[in-house]
This record gives structure tokens, sequence and C-alpha cells, in this order.
């Protein structure tokens, strides 16, 4: 099969497009075809070795492949070649006491993730757990599913699950046009919120409107913080969305109303802040971290789209052969929503 591989880390040119063998599905495993796959920020952290994850060279990036399973392992039951799955990243155990509460994502003995511990998606075949397999509706496409899967499940953890967002109250969405970004925007709204949002770009901020975002702030011209109380009457905001890291996040603290939340997932713009314990108790507010999702979230995201509720934005795709295109793309910024990989040549 053809994959993309790295053999040392590093920028973009890193990356080869190299002949492997076809992986064999162990027991319990199936072998997918893969379809589509989304670039995520954190392959970038994946392939410059600053993920924190145990990465190994030579290695295959990607973390959410989309496809349709081509064998079945030893042993597995109620998959059938031919259907069309998603792969949730983690191989959880299934037994711990988190996985046994719904809450897989904190899994105390993963196996491994997709795209880390294992060869990842930007590949035409990935194996994978069945316990990872997340079927696609019929009216969600392969491209679709790959736009909405981390993206979405993400944004929903995020804002439902951990902020526990309420209709009526207000977000502030930063960066509103990267993949999760978009998404947040959407599902605050569906879920009755004010939406707040920023953006270096004007053109940005009015697609997002598109998608239900009520304020744009372009922080290039004003300081967030100060945007959000002008736009709130000095009151601040009930949740902060943030997976960016660094200034926005103390921008984000500054912009948070009395008994309110950061919700965070990221900060490759600065990992280490400094942080103002007075304000903080003070004002009682909260700051949530948050990490992946669940199966079961992927699966509610899917339906929402299939549904027409939630809609995954697509900047742009490539063919495997393009992936320093696309890769460069992501990092460039220059772009709308999630781009995605056609490892298959088709969708
Ligand atoms: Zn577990």
């Amino acid at each position: 099969m053809q994959a993309v591989v790295f053999n040392e880390f590093g920028h973009s040119d890193v990356l080869r497009l190299e002949e492997l063998p076809d992986p064999e599905p162990g027991p319990g495993e199936v072998l997918v075809d893969v379809t589509a796959t989304a670039l995520n920020h954190l392959d970038v952290d994946v392939r410059e070795g600053t993920s924190r994850f145990p990465v190994e060279c030579p290695h295959v990036p990607g973390v959410e492949p989309v496809g349709r399973i081509a064998a079945l392992g030893e042993g597995v039951e109620g998959w059938q070649v031919g259907d069309r799955v998603a792969v949730y990243l983690i191989a959880t155990c299934g037994a711990c006491r988190y996985c046994v509460t719904g809450r897989e994502s904190l899994c105390t003995a993963p196996d491994w993730f997709v795209g880390m511990g294992s060869p990842g998606a930007y590949a035409e075949r990935v194996t994978c757990k069945t316990s990872q397999l997340v079927r696609v509706p019929d009216g969600v496409s392969d491209i679709e599913a790959a736009a909405t899967n981390i993206a979405f499940a993400t944004a929903w953890h995020m804002l439902v699950t951990r902020a526990r967002l309420r209709p009526g109250e207000s977000v502030l969405v930063n960066s509103v046009g990267s993949g999760i970004g978009s998404a947040a925007v959407q599902v605050a709204k569906l879920a009755g919120a004010f939406v707040i949002g920023t953006s270096s770009r004007a053109d940005k901020l009015e697609k997002a409107k598109e998608l239900g975002l009520d304020v744009g702030i372009d922080y290039t011209s004003e300081k967030i913080s100060e945007a959000v109380m002008r736009v709130t009457n000095d009151q601040g905001v009930d949740i902060v969305y943030e997976h960016v890291g660094g200034e926005l996040f103390q921008e984000g603290l500054e912009s948070l109303a009395k008994d309110g939340r950061l919700v965070t997932c990221g900060a490759h713009s600065g990992e280490v802040v400094p942080f103002d314990i007075i304000p903080f108790f003070r004002r009682q507010l909260s700051v949530i971290g948050s990490f992946v999702f669940t199966r079961e979230e992927v699966e509610l995201c899917f339906r929402l789209v299939a549904q027409g509720s939630l809609r995954p934005q697509i900047a742009a795709t490539f063919p495997l052969e393009k992936v320093k295109e696309a890769t460069d793309l992501m990092e460039s910024r220059d772009f709308f929503g999630k781009i995605i990989l056609l490892p298959g040549g088709r969708s």
C-alpha cells in the first residue's frame, strides 16, 4: 500500500510517500481501506516530535481514518467487509472504571492511539480494533465523516459534556476559521447559546456568521477581552472555548463573566502561561480541561450531520501524494474548516 511516512522529526519536507506492506488485522481487529482522513494540528506536533506522545520514527501520521472494512481478523463478529466506518482514535480497554461509565476518553489502559502509538491514517489501509469502529450513516459522505469526527465530537465534548453549556448562555469561540472553531460555533448555536467568535480575518468571521456566529471580533484590530466586554455590557461570557493557548488563553480568562468557565483542549501557541489566582477565586471562575471525546459523541455528531443540523466545513481535499501541500495549507491557517486527504483517491 501507499503511505505517508516520516523517518525523522521536522517540517513538512520530511513527509515521504512510500510503498509499505499491507497491515494484517490481528484477532478482534479489522483492516480498513481508507478513503478519507482529515488533517489535524496534532499531526504537526507528532511530525515535529513535540506532541508529548511516545512516537518513534519511521511513523505514519493521521488520527482519524474513514473508509470501508476490507478484511476481518479472527473472531470478529457484528461487522462485515464493505461496512462504511470511521475509526475512534483510542483503542480503549473497555474494562477500567472510566470505560465502564461512558468516560472512555479517560481510559487508564489504552492500547494505542491511531497515528500515535500505531501507524496512522495517511495511508491506503489501517488496522484497528472493532471496539474503535463507528458506523457512518447514510446521508453522510466519507469526506463529511472525516470532517466531522474529531472536529465536531471535540466541540461537543468540550461545550456540552465538559463545560455543560445551557441554552441562553454566552460563548466565546477562539479562531472560528479552524476545524474545531467552525464546529464549535455550530454546536454552541444548536445548544441555544449567544455565540461570539474571534479571527484575524473579516472573511472568516463573515463565513462563521452563516454557521450561527452572532458577533465577530477581529483580534488584529481590537483586544479580545475589551471587545467581549463591549458586546456583553461589561458582563463577560459564560463559557470560553479555548484551543490555542498562550495569549488567547489569557484573553479568555479576562473575557469570562463571574462564575464563568474556560474549557481548553489545546495550546500550540503557548503551553505554559502565567496565572493570576486572585481574580480567579474572587470571580469564582473555572478552568476545565478536555481531552478528545467518546465514540457515542462521534455517533451523535454523525446523526446531526445526517439530519442537517450540523454542517461540516470542507476547506480542501488532496490526494495522498499532495500531502505536503495539504499540510502546508493547514499550517498557513489560510483556510476555513477541515482539510481532507483522500488516500483511496475517491470520496
Ligand atoms: Zn479503559
